[in-house]
């Protein structure tokens, strides 16, 4: 979709740091962070929201969240780790390009919660 802001990261036409890539899915370092090492996972086709997704791309989207997650905790060492994912204005979403957050823990004090 030409004025999805995560279309255009996938693109790249706004640049992004990468966490993890394969042919299917895109994880990538959110613009401001709530932890070290918050990172967004998104399919690399345009899905608005979670009611959205065939079987197919929930599978290649889901199935790299240990993936992503193995490497956040390979590069930060958090204590714990968060999996969020929020559908519609009303829950908190705010870029309507289905995404899955990746919040590192480091205890108390770490900003989030
Ligand atoms: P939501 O509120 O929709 O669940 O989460 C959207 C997330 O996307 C927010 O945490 C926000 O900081 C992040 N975000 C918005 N625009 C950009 C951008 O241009 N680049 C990156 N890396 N993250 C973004
Ligand atoms: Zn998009």
């Amino acid at each position: 979709m030409s004025d999805c802001i995560f279309c255009k990261i996938i693109n790249g036409d706004i640049p992004s740091s990468k966490v993890y890539e394969d042919e299917n899915v895109l994880a990538f370092l959110d613009i401001s962070q709530v932890t070290k090492g918050h990172t967004l996972v998104i399919p690399k086709v345009h899905k608005e929201n979670v009611y959205e997704l065939t079987d197919e791309v929930a599978a290649n989207v889901f199935k790299a969240v240990p993936k992503v997650a193995n490497a956040i905790k390979a590069a930060y060492d958090p204590i714990g780790l968060n999996v969020l994912q929020n559908n519609g204005e009303a829950a908190g979403q705010s870029v309507f390009h289905f995404h899955i957050h990746l919040i590192p823990r480091y205890g108390n004090g770490d900003g989030f919660g």
